[in-house]
């Protein structure tokens, strides 16, 4: 295993990476930056503050003709075949309305259109095949008149809707039992901390929290499973950390995970923190939460077991999901309101190290003395088709970045965002083969780190 003070010297890495991934970064006092030139101006924009960690969550990364360096992708032919085979996750951003106008929003004013009609969303639907995730994502989702009849025909085509949400519209009970009505098994909602002012401070409106807290209650009421996306600003609601952990693992009856991001400078981010984190102080913040059982070491040996799946089982033309580099999904489970691992840490290290040295046969008696080893991994893997297979009390913590320009780069990716359908080929108006940034640039330390 490499030490972070060879990684720092290691500038032969540095290189192999850069042309790896064609990505140019520097790593400066342990942190690494992004380095991007747009007109004259150079931008620096802070990956991570710990070089390690970075370093170690791109190993096994690949960068494939799919990779994107923009979030969203538009398929033009032959993706759709890839995204059919491949993908278990789409993102569909079907409307730019919103009834909130968060300090720290990213999404919105990105979109290059109003509202992705019904015949766009039919036309997408018609090309995924089945048994995708599909996100809903906005704006605003619940703000369309017509999301019920957007649900159903979600399950009319045979996928899986889920609605990532404020929450603000769901604290009315009607509109949640015609959620669930139309189909709604999941929600993503995001909710960032039990102190009002956190809601001020980042969404520009305290009264966000009565009405979140409303939301859950009714979706605990209609039996609607959530996740919650928690961002985390320094200085804002990093001591919040705790209380959300330890809220969503009480209610596991229908909280069943967690997304942390650390709020990113992009977009519109109004608000001024000193200090920016990055996923691996999530991680740490984590680690101090979960009284030990998160740690990096867990986080990136878990990411280690995706990778090696990947591998193993893409032999088999199937595709085993490894997120981007920057998102890690922890899986860990709920037992007499205590955090468990699903799969220990020692059983993680063994399984991956029999993979990657090629030892099955080593690996066949592993699993024949661990009985439990196999149940667990088989129903990881099997989780791939059928999003219930892990059983009840599981819980995801999920980490990353909310977004930066290298989110989708190096990887196989999972999850693609879908934007509105073009006529015109993607090259014209998306860069995701060419590497330029299409959004605006990051607004972020332009005089670089001192
Ligand atoms: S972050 Fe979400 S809820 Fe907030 S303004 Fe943006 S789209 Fe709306």
């Amino acid at each position: 295993m490499r030490t972070l003070t060879s990684l720092k010297e290691d500038t032969l890495e540095k290189e192999k990476l850069t042309s790896k991934f064609g990505i140019d970064f520097i790593i400066k006092n342990n942190q690494v930056y992004l380095v991007k030139k747009n007109d004259s101006l150079k931008y620096y924009f802070l990956l991570e503050n710990d070089s390690e960690y970075f370093f170690k969550s791109l190993l096994g990364c690949k960068k494939t003709k799919y990779s994107s360096k923009s979030w969203s992708f538009i398929p033009v032919k032959g993706d759709w075949e890839y995204i059919k085979k491949k993908n278990t996750i789409i993102v569909l951003p079907i409307t730019k309305m919103c009834n909130s106008d968060c300090k720290i929003c990213f999404m919105k004013d990105r979109l290059p259109y109003d509202e992705m009609s019904i015949d766009d969303i039919k036309d997408v639907l018609a090309k995924i095949g089945k048994n995708k995730k599909i996100l809903l994502f906005g704006g605003e989702p619940t703000l369309r008149d017509d999301i019920f009849k957007i649900i159903r025909l979600i399950k009319k085509s045979r996928n899986i809707p889920t609605i990532c949400t404020n929450g603000l519209k769901l604290a009315d009970r009607s509109f949640v039992k015609k959620l669930k009505e139309s189909g709604i098994k999941r929600i993503l909602l995001s909710f960032d901390g039990f102190r009002e002012e956190i809601y001020e401070n980042l969404r520009g409106n305290s009264g966000h929290l009565y009405l979140k807290l409303r939301a859950l209650k009714n979706l605990k009421d209609f039996k609607i499973k959530v996740y919650l996306s928690s961002t985390i600003a320094y200085g804002v609601n990093e001591n919040e950390i705790s209380n959300l952990l330890k809220f969503a693992i009480r209610n596991n009856d229908f909280i069943i995970g967690i997304n942390i991001y650390p709020a990113t400078p992009y977009g519109k981010f109004d608000i001024s923190i000193k200090k920016y984190l990055t996923p691996s102080d999530i991680v740490s913040m984590l680690e101090k939460a979960s009284s030990g059982l998160i740690t990096k070491e867990y986080v990136l040996e878990f990411k280690r077991l995706r990778m090696n799946l990947n591998r193993v089982l893409s032999k088999f033309k199937i595709f085993f999901p490894c997120y981007s580099y920057y998102h890690s999904h922890t899986l860990l489970k709920v037992e007499n309101n205590q955090l468990k691992h699903f799969i220990s840490l020692n059983d993680l290290k063994g399984v991956n190290e029999f993979i990657q040295n090629r030892k099955y046969l080593n690996l066949l008696v592993y699993f024949i003395k661990n009985p439990r080893l196999v149940k667990n991994s088989l129903s990881f893997v099997l989780r791939k088709f059928n999003s219930e297979s892990l059983g009840k009390n599981v819980f995801i913590v999920q980490l990353g970045n909310v977004i930066t320009p290298l989110n989708y780069l190096p990887v196989e990716y999972d999850c693609i965002e879908i934007e509105k359908l073009s006529n015109n080929s993607r090259d014209e108006n998306y860069s995701h083969l060419n590497g330029e940034l299409r959004l605006e640039p990051f607004r972020t330390l332009t005089t670089g780190p001192g």
